[in-house]
């Protein structure tokens, strides 16, 4: 569904990413992990083009999203992204940040918006708190609606940026377990994450970047019980 071709990325003088390659299938929930400033969030910046690559190509159902006659608008919507940050509407209660996206952007109507989003809060376990605003939550509770709300919008990929590392400890299975649930449902999910316990249980196949590239990708099985790289057994052997 995204094919990652020879992809680099550099600010000014900077190359952040030199020559990153790979593939992620339908359905597929892929992992990346590595350092900090090894290149994830980049990556996953120039999968959405919220920057724009400087090298190389990024095929989406094998169109080149960087061709002039790309249709840009039908991309943005199928991929969606989830932040480490929530960014949720504060002045919107939980069921209107999830509806509101719906009836504006997907021109939804209201009724059907309202089902699909209590569906969802349903599923991310955050059916009680509806009536709620945002700061009335805890950052684990956001983030679920914050995940809820970007599934609302029927992304065939959804991209997430270390999405419970700003969170208490104690909130992280929380929404891990939500991210768990949405992996069982079929959508293509890339996920940058220091949780190792999910990348393990959760992805399909494990990405490990470090300074720019990938060092090493493969099953979750490879990558954490049969490392290759040296660059690989030096970062498990911290996060494990
Ligand atoms: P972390 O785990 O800390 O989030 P990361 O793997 O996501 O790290 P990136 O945020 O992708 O790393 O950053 C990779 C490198 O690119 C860093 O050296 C960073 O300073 C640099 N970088 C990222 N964004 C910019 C930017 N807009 N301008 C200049 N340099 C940038
Ligand atoms: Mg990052």
């Amino acid at each position: 569904i995204i094919q990652v071709q020879k992809l680099k990325k550099a600010f000014g003088s900077h190359e952040v990413l030199t020559d990153i390659n790979f593939d992620v299938n339908p359905g597929e929930v892929v992992s990346i992990i590595g350092r900090s400033g090894s290149g994830k969030s980049t990556l996953l910046r120039n999968i959405n083009l919220l920057e724009e690559p400087t090298g190389g190509d990024i095929l989406f159902h094998g169109k080149s999203i960087l061709a002039q006659n790309f249709d840009l608008p039908h991309y943005r919507a199928a991929v969606g992204m989830v932040f480490q940050q929530f960014n949720l509407f504060s002045n919107l209660t939980v069921l209107d940040n999830v509806v509101t996206p719906q009836t504006t952007v997907l021109k939804r109507d209201a009724a059907q918006a309202k089902t699909h989003a209590l569906e969802l809060l349903n599923q991310v376990g955050m059916d009680p708190f509806v009536n709620a605003k945002p700061d009335q939550l805890s950052g684990g509770q956001k983030q679920r609606v914050a995940i809820a709300r970007a599934v609302a919008m029927d992304p065939e990929v959804l991209l997430f940026d270390e999405p419970t590392s700003a969170l208490d400890p104690e909130m992280v299975d929380d929404v891990l377990n939500a991210m768990k649930n949405l992996a069982t449902t079929g959508l293509t999910m890339i996920v940058v994450t220091h949780e190792m316990a999910f990348a393990r249980d959760v992805s399909d196949r494990v990405v490990f970047m470090n300074e720019g590239v990938i060092a090493e990708i493969g099953t979750p099985e490879q990558i954490f019980d049969h490392p290759q790289q040296t660059a690989t057994q030096e970062f498990l052997k911290r996060y494990l």
